[in-house]
């Protein structure tokens, strides 16, 4: 089967908008604000109108660390955190095991699922078994439609983005009728795809650091803060948190980072199998992301400052260290040198695409 992104048009991606000669700055919040206006301004005006009277469901599919939770903070920051939700079944699932220690809690959840769980095992063994090994493949599939529903039911209905669900293949069809399951019959419902090369996923995961002290994530090479330390004994170069509560706090690696994503290599094929079988879906409709751009397309669709940029540093004669900036490129999965876009330059093709979907038709 071959990958959807062969069958979405390049200029799905293109962002250049003409005679718009600004640069923005996508790391600020004021500037992202214009930024989005001047590029997409007319489409989201349309959507916030659309928004007014109407919710959709978007199902989110991407590998891990692809930037389903960046881009949903996006979209609430454009568009109100009042009418977007994003909930993330690995964060309910969690909850789970938290609700289920609290007496209350565990009684809340009990009543709610007596009154809208249906499946082959019952509450009590799924509960059971979920506990023993506090793993959520062991949930059965309705079990989590139902964690879900709850959660869809605890706040006013809004704009959901759904996140890790569907997870493996049989819930695909799950996914297909969730929407009248969970009350929201007229809503579109979209599958919404990130298309992002494993080597950005890979060094997202090896270059990674935190600040010990307020947790603070960063990347050594793909986001730098101001201040730059050498270790002399490791001969290698860290990054100073920025945080002025942390007192320049070198920030550290987790454990089994710098292994990459060879760890998780069986999630990232059962993701790509996921991602092709659900675009081979008729009847709803599909959205596809893409990180990366060839470099030999760039010029035509992007602006500069829309590309990731990445870091290396060097030590002067005077002990100081240099950091210097490059654009990120990388070679995608098909092995095509290609720059990796920042997050709002997605986000970009996103509203672009949401407003063919709910909109233009
Ligand atoms: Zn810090």
């Amino acid at each position: 089967m071959s990958h959807p992104r062969n069958d979405f048009s390049l200029s799905l991606y293109k962002t250049k908008v003409k005679d718009l000669n600004r640069n923005f700055n996508l790391m600020s919040p004021e500037d992202r604000h214009e930024y989005f206006e001047a590029k997409v301004g007319q489409e989201i005006k349309a959507l916030k109108e659309f928004f007014n009277g109407n919710t959709f469901i978007a199902y989110w599919l991407g590998k891990k660390n692809s930037g389903k939770g960046t881009y949903s903070k996006l979209m609430m920051e454009i568009f109100g955190a009042d009418k977007i939700s994003h909930i993330s079944v690995g964060d309910l699932v969690r909850r789970l095991s938290n609700d289920l220690d609290d007496p209350q809690k565990k009684d809340d959840l009990l009543k709610y699922f007596s009154e809208h769980y249906r499946g082959y095992i019952s509450v009590e063994d799924s509960v059971k078994a979920f506990l023993n090994r506090d793993t959520a493949s062991l949930l059965p599939n309705e079990f989590v439609l139902t964690l879900v529903k709850r959660e869809i039911d605890s706040s006013p209905k809004k704009i959901i983005f759904l996140d890790g669900f569907p997870r493996t293949l049989d819930q695909i069809s799950y996914a297909l009728y969730f929407r009248n399951l969970i009350d929201y019959r007229q809503d579109p419902d979209i599958f919404i795809a990130i298309d992002i090369p494993e080597n950005v996923l890979d060094e997202r995961m090896k270059y990674r650091v935190v600040c010990p002290i307020c947790q603070t994530p960063r990347n050594l090479k793909l986001l730098a803060t101001p201040e730059i330390g050498y270790d002399e004994e490791k001969k290698e170069f860290y990054l100073k948190c920025d945080n002025p509560n942390c007192n320049q706090a070198r920030m550290i690696s987790k454990e089994g980072d710098n292994l990459g994503i060879e760890a998780i290599r069986d999630r990232l094929e059962l993701d790509e199998i996921l991602i092709k079988k659900v675009f081979s879906l008729h009847g709803i409709p599909k959205i596809l992301l893409r990180n990366s751009i060839p470099v030999s397309e760039g010029q035509k669709l992007i602006d500069d400052y829309e590309i990731t940029p990445a870091y290396s540093y060097r030590r002067l004669d005077d002990g100081k260290i240099e950091t210097i900036e490059g654009s990120y490129v990388v070679k995608d999965d098909e092995g095509v040198d290609s720059f990796s876009l920042m997050a709002p330059a997605v986000v970009v093709s996103l509203i672009k695409q949401l407003y063919s979907v709910l909109i233009k038709k």
